[in-house]
């Protein structure tokens, strides 16, 4: 009898992702469809709340057709503070080559927070349209091994291969105001209308319109966040022996180290400086690693 029970039971589950929240209904995208659905009072108790992006069971409602609930929250890969979502596969770290400048430290900082994380970046340096020079940023990047695109919003140039790598993942948009994040989603994603340009974000803002963080199911596969975000950095959880780890420009070369508590600016031997002298790794990134080692070291006190 229980197992009976038992099967019934499972055969009336489904798995899916909670693509939205809003008002304490999670909605949850299923092979079956989509489904507003309720926590059990279960996941209250353990002190997990489910968040968007989360893949989870569902146990349909036997009176509706669009509701259930949510039964099981399968294990969570990452997360994000700010927007709060989890399993996010990718960041699209956005930046342009003009108006604004790009501010390296800040890209540096954010990539920084995709390792930490566990989330991949993929740079994309925007408006080309701007610059006929050759991009001093795939310069600097090249040697880290992340994806660089080039793009337009403004002339629709290779918005394809952003879209291309947006396939199958869960993605993210990042970057500092201007940069063009809401114009690259709007060109990806058609009818999705997002306001662009900073004045009307102002507006907005002003008019306290309340903003909930939503997956946009992508025609594809895959999905992206509606709200660009992800800017600030929480680095406070690593230690200062960890930090070229997330380097991979930089770690490529610790292993060569002297010491292998090397931090990589004064100690002998150090295998990172040698090839900063020789223009294996850039000058800008050793830059950044310094002032963040600083910064831990300053915590710390
Ligand atoms: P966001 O703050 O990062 O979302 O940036 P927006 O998408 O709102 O764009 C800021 C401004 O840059 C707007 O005036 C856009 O029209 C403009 N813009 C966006 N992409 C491009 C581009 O590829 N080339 C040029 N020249 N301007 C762009
Ligand atoms: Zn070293």
């Amino acid at each position: 009898m229980k197992n009976a029970l038992s099967n019934l039971q499972e055969s009336d589950t489904i798995e899916g992702i909670i693509y939205k929240l809003l008002g304490g209904i999670y909605y949850v995208n299923t092979a079956k469809g989509s489904f507003a659905c309720k926590a059990r009072g279960l996941f209250r108790l353990n002190g997990t709340k489910p968040l968007v992006g989360d893949r989870v069971i569902i146990e349909p409602d036997q009176y509706s057709d669009d509701e259930a609930f949510i039964t099981q929250l399968l294990k969570r890969r990452n997360q994000l503070v700010r927007p709060p979502v989890a399993n996010v596969d990718q960041a699209i770290i956005v930046v342009a080559t003009e108006k604004p400048k790009p501010n390296i430290h800040l890209l540096d900082k954010m990539l920084l927070s995709c390792e930490i994380a566990g989330v991949k970046p993929v740079i994309v340096i925007n408006k080309s349209d701007l610059t006929n020079d050759i991009c001093p940023l795939i310069d600097i990047y090249i040697e880290t091994g992340y994806k660089l695109v080039l793009t337009s919003a403004l002339q629709s140039r290779r918005i394809e291969q952003v879209t291309a790598l947006l396939e199958d993942r869960v993605s993210v948009f990042a970057g500092a105001s201007g940069v063009g994040k809401s114009s690259l989603l709007n060109a990806i994603i058609p009818n999705l209308g997002l306001k662009t340009g900073v004045v009307s974000k102002k507006i907005e803002r002003g008019k306290h319109t309340t903003r909930h963080t939503e997956l946009i199911a992508l025609p594809q596969g895959g999905y992206v966040l509606d709200t660009p975000g992800f800017t600030s950095l929480d680095i406070s959880g690593i230690s200062k022996y960890q930090l070229a780890d997330y380097f991979p420009d930089i770690e490529k070369y610790a292993g060569g180290c002297r010491f292998q508590d090397c931090l990589h600016i004064k100690e002998p031997n150090c295998a990172v400086r040698a090839a900063i002298e020789q223009n294996k790794i850039h000058l800008s990134r050793y830059k950044s690693y310094q002032m963040i080692l600083n910064q831990l070291e300053n915590e710390r006190v």
